[in-house]
């Protein structure tokens, strides 16, 4: 097997990526100094202990004391592997893997090639709505929705006419019929999948076409809506529809709307509702609220009155608070869904939207509602019912916000708030999907060997003065080892050989230097590491003067006088410099 990816490879994507822009698609980040901080994304908090380095290129979390590079990120963050990490992150520099194994390069290809394919068929699509003859059912399907031109381009809406179409159009191009049977718009027959549909492509956050949803324009038509089938490009359940359309105005306004249906979307933006966002599917799922939560605090869930739809906003909301997300849930009066009552408020649909907005509850409270309809505290058994369908509703949310909650259904009910978050069955409480924080390790004391460590690690120019004063051998034991792979990475690679290294080190070493880089120690610059090493080696000489000591008495004991006369002239001499150094200092 070749080499995946030599260490170059690493290296020069690393220069071209900043680990900044990247964690930013992830996490909000707030720059406090030079650094910047934000929620980790890898375990939930409500206050913010990601760290990240710009100039280290380092991340590092006082949480769950999680951390690396610009890699490790990724890793993390799309569940990847290491190799995985550097081909998305060398396909977003524009750095050419060749030493891919044949299968990863393979795999690449294949997604390129369906990608391509994707954004052809988007464009033959449009180019069929508005120009050809063939697009006119697409048209007339558009017309009675009254969705207006604008509002369709800016979806980027097509229509697939009836036949082979798109499979002629291919021919005409020269391009692989095989391409578009693999990214799941063509039958094997060179039927198109999509035929006699008004199409919508689905894309993800920036704009790129990874799927289409298409909804029928014939009466007869079983099937009204069909999707594409999963692809190299497309994952169900990882995209957000009108992400890329909503995201500015979704952080202009704080929240996002998240409605259930793509049609919902657009008529939302039609109607001046441009934060509006659709899971595409009943339940919102953990990467959509991932996703979101690097845009937003806050999701406003709309969904459809009937029972499903009030599951899928329960779920939603309880999924959200576990994300460290508050939600709201709107219901749309006299409409069974927003489409139909954005429509039919008409011009005054924008104002009669805030109306509802304003009144929505948040979604805990909307849950406690439903399960305290038509509750009479005057009768135990009712009492009974609520209190432990609310207790239930209750518990499924983080610990931290149950108190509250039980507060709140307590003025709603007049269930006691005890009687809400006692545990009948005292069940242990449920781990939080991603696991709580690690146990924090004991904090080392600060040693003067510890402190020259986090010195240099942030300075590892302060090398050039240190390493003429002190020996690897004088500091702590403990402290060795990365001492000398520090040194060592300065060496080869001068003030910046250390981020070069460090992926290299061994994992508690990594620690050890990306938590400085975190947290620098109180004073960093050469004169504070020259004070230290006098000091370390100070101490070191002390220790070994006291060891010479119990040396001495042992063969004064054994009457080993010519071992004793040795000792002594070490011991002397050992003296004689301990006292000039503290002299110096
Ligand atoms: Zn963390």
């Amino acid at each position: 097997m070749p080499t995946l990816s030599s260490d170059d490879a690493f290296a020069e994507v690393k220069s071209k990526i900043d680990l900044v822009k990247v964690v930013q698609e992830h996490v909000r980040l707030t720059k406090r100094n030079k650094d910047y901080w934000g929620l980790c994304p890898f375990h939930q908090e409500d206050s913010p202990s990601f760290h990240v380095n710009p100039q280290r290129q380092s991340w590092y979390c006082f949480g769950c004391e999680r951390k690396g590079d610009v890699f490790t990120f990724v890793e993390l963050i799309e569940k990847t592997d290491k190799r995985g990490a550097l081909m998305l992150l060398a396909e977003r520099a524009g750095v050419e893997l060749k030493q891919l194994s044949p299968d990863q390069k393979e795999r690449a290809d294949g997604r390129k090639r369906v990608l391509a394919m994707l954004k052809l068929a988007a464009q033959y699509y449009e180019y069929v709505l508005w120009k050809s003859p063939a697009g006119e059912p697409g048209r007339r399907l558009l017309e009675s929705r009254r969705v207006g031109e604008e509002t369709a381009s800016r979806f980027q809406l097509g229509y697939a006419p009836a036949g082979r179409g798109f499979a002629e159009y291919l021919r005409a191009k020269k391009r692989s019929l095989v391409d578009a049977q693999e990214a799941g718009l063509m039958r094997r027959d060179g039927t198109d999948f999509f035929a006699e549909r008004l199409v919508i492509p689905i894309r993800d956050e920036r704009g790129q076409v990874l799927a289409f949803t298409a909804r029928t324009v014939r009466q007869d038509e079983q099937k009204k809506y069909i999707n594409s089938p999963e692809t190299p490009a497309y994952i169900k359940g990882r995209v957000v529809f009108g992400l890329d359309l909503a995201r500015d105005e979704i952080a202009r306004r704080g929240h996002a709307v998240v409605m259930e249906g793509q049609f919902d979307v657009i008529t939302a933006h039609q109607f001046a509702v441009s934060n509006a966002i659709a899971c595409s599917g009943t339940a919102l799922t953990e990467e959509q609220v991932r996703l979101l939560k690097r845009f937003t605090d806050e999701l406003l869930l709309v969904f459809d009155s009937d029972r499903a739809g009030r599951e899928a906003s329960r779920k939603a909301a309880v999924l959200a608070a576990q994300h460290g997300m508050r939600t709201r849930v709107l219901a749309v009066p006299g409409a069974k869904d927003p489409d139909e009552f954005l429509r039919s408020a008409g011009p005054d649909a924008a104002a009669r939207w805030e109306e509802i907005v304003a009144k929505a509850p948040s979604g805990f409270e909307a849950g406690m509602e439903e399960d305290s309809v038509g509750l009479n505290p005057s009768n135990p058994n009712q009492v009974e019912r609520v209190g432990a369908r609310l207790r239930e509703w209750i518990r499924q949310f983080p610990a931290t916000l149950r108190e509250g909650y039980a507060e709140t259904a307590e003025r709603h009910t007049g269930i006691s708030r005890h009687m809400l978050l006692e545990d009948p069955e005292a069940r242990p409480p449920r781990v939080a999907q991603n696991g709580g924080p690690a146990p924090r390790k004991p904090a080392r004391k600060l040693t003067a060997s510890g402190y020259l460590l986090q010195l240099l690690a942030v300075r590892p120019g302060a090398f050039d003065r240190v390493r003429t004063k002190l020996t690897a051998e004088e500091l702590d034991a403990d402290d060795r080892p990365v001492y000398i792979r520090m040194l060592d990475s300065y060496e080869r690679g001068g003030p910046t050989g250390l981020e070069a290294d460090l992926a290299g080190y061994p994992a508690e070493e990594q620690d050890l230097i990306r938590r400085a880089w975190a947290a620098p120690p109180p004073n960093v610059d050469d004169e504070v590491a020259v004070e230290l090493a006098e000091r370390i080696r100070l101490e070191h000489m002390k220790g070994m003067q006291n060891g010479i000591i119990r040396e001495l008495s042992e063969a004064e004991r054994g009457r080993d006088s010519e071992r004793v006369a040795q000792l002594e002239a070490q011991a002397r001499e050992l003296g004689r410099a301990i006292t000039d150094m503290e002299r110096r200092s």
